[in-house]
């Protein structure tokens, strides 16, 4: 079993979704081709495009969470159920969609991380040749520092290495059966994480909120001389709500907010850096150890294991600048 049997090795899934314009925001910013590869941007009173961009696929606003799920998730989920680990990553500027796309439990907008739940334990009960066990863990980094959503009260988790990779030393790992003990640990997560920020009169769009599923699967492989031997297979999920990626107006940051810019920068701007050392074949160095952030996701970006790249985006006048940072990003990761 390696590399050569999968599609392991291939660069990162780049998937912009457009989300429609909300209360008085203007539409018009953003006009998508009909491939679904290409789109333009408008500045306010202009009908010359500012710029053009290509990723891999391009969502409009009438996308729904199945077509993200099955552009950005889908093709992951096989790999993890085999054994690999996948990744997938939410970056945008707070209000363009991460968290909807990602962990929404409304029940007709069910986000991507309940859906692969779904999906892992669909291919679970189809399998009945082999043992899977299923492990969910829900942490978010604030500031450099880990905490466990599920124990809130571990929040400075520390990120370790052995031979089967990089991992968080002594983070809860819940036995999940089901996607409805998903949805269950995500709204208690979710709920500490709003305890956790309003303690600190802060909000959590500052914070990377990472959920883990791990799936174990042991096949029988017949009575030997020793008896019954079980193989083993280990993949690992990461679903990423990354931090929003507008600038902190510096002016207005002191004290904890102006300590708090920078932190976030550095996990947000290792990740930025990591992804341009990667884009550049003469790069000798990739700094990934440099933030928490990327530390934990260096296997997914390292070219070891799927990631797919989610770019949210708001299709409104008002947030154009904002919008243009945020796809220059997604455009530096196609090269990726
Ligand atoms: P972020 O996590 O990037 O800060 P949210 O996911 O919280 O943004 O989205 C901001 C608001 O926009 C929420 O009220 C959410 O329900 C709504 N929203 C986001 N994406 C969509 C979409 N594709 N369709 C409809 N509403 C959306
Ligand atoms: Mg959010």
């Amino acid at each position: 079993n390696g590399p050569a049997e999968n599609t392991l090795g291939e660069r990162v899934k780049v998937v912009v979704r457009v989300r429609p314009p909300r209360g008085q925001e203007t539409g018009g910013a953003i006009g998508l081709d009909q491939n679904g590869t290409r789109l333009v941007v408008f500045r306010e009173n202009s009908v010359v495009p500012q710029s053009e961009f290509e990723y891999d696929q391009v969502l409009p606003p009438s996308a729904t969470q199945a077509d993200v799920y099955q552009a950005a998730v889908q093709p992951i989920v096989a790999d993890v159920m085999n054994g690999y680990n996948g990744t997938i990553m939410a970056f945008g500027q707070t209000g363009a969609g991460k968290t909807y796309t990602l962990s929404s439990i409304q029940p007709d907008a069910i986000g991507m991380m309940p859906r692969a739940g779904a999906e892992i334990f669909e291919e679970i009960s189809a399998d009945p040749g082999n043992e899977y066990t299923v492990f969910m863990s829900y942490i978010q980094i604030y500031m450099e520092l880990i905490q466990d959503l599920l124990r809130p009260e571990n929040e400075n988790l520390q990120i370790r290495e052995s031979e089967n990779g990089v991992f968080v030393a002594g983070v809860q790992e819940v036995e999940v059966k089901g996607m409805q003990d998903c949805l269950h640990l995500l709204q208690i997560g979710d709920r500490n994480r709003v305890v956790a920020f309003t303690n600190l009169n802060a909000h959590s769009s500052r914070s990377h909120a990472i959920v883990m599923l791990t799936v174990i699967k042991r096949r029988r492989l017949g009575a030997t001389s020793r008896g019954e031997v079980q193989k083993v297979k280990v993949g690992k999920l990461f679903i990423v709500d990354l931090a929003g990626s507008e600038r902190l107006k510096k002016s207005r940051s002191t004290g904890l907010r102006a300590t708090e810019a920078k932190s976030i920068n550095l996990s947000l701007t290792t990740l930025g850096m990591c992804i341009n050392a990667r884009a550049d074949p003469n790069s000798q160095h990739v700094p990934f150890r440099d933030s928490k952030l990327t530390r934990l996701l260096q296997e997914s970006l390292g070219g070891n294991a799927k990631t797919s790249l989610v770019i949210a985006v708001a299709n409104a006048i008002e947030h154009v600048d904002e919008s243009l940072q945020t796809l220059q990003f997604g455009a530096r990761a196609m090269c990726v």
